[in-house]
């Protein structure tokens, strides 16, 4: 397995001071985000896991990343995961369907709005300006 062990009893990447699995994990699980400001913290935490089939099986089919082959898809994630090291996320603002964040890195600061919506009860990323 390519996935970095985060133990379930970690701290939850995201910052909300729970155990990654009463937090974030829940959901690469496969338990339903209710809202944009959660599914955009679980794929924050799904980047820091490596959990790249989240983050694909997240991602809204119109954004420009969307690559119909997963498994070339997941490599790219993968490689980017393990080439960029998060190492906090600062949430600027949020709305119904939008996040803006600062995840910090060891090479930098991301600042972007992430915009998100729902399809059938289920949110995805649709995409993201970047500041
Ligand atoms: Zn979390």
């Amino acid at each position: 397995m390519y996935a970095m062990k985060i133990s379930p009893n970690n701290p939850c990447p995201c910052g909300s001071n729970l155990k990654y699995k009463k937090c974030c994990q829940r959901y690469h699980k496969g338990a339903n985000a209710l809202d944009a400001l959660t599914l955009m913290k679980s794929r924050y935490s799904a980047y820091v896991s490596r959990e790249t089939m989240y983050i694909i099986k997240t991602t809204h089919w119109t954004n420009p990343q969307f690559n119909k082959d997963r498994k070339t898809w997941s490599k790219e994630l993968l490689d980017f995961c393990k080439t960029t090291h998060f190492t906090k996320l600062e949430i600027v603002d949020s709305t119904y369907h939008t996040v803006t964040f600062k995840a910090f890195t060891e090479q930098g600061v991301l600042h972007e709005k992430s915009s998100f919506t729902m399809v059938d009860g289920k949110w995805y990323y649709l995409d993201g300006e970047i500041y």
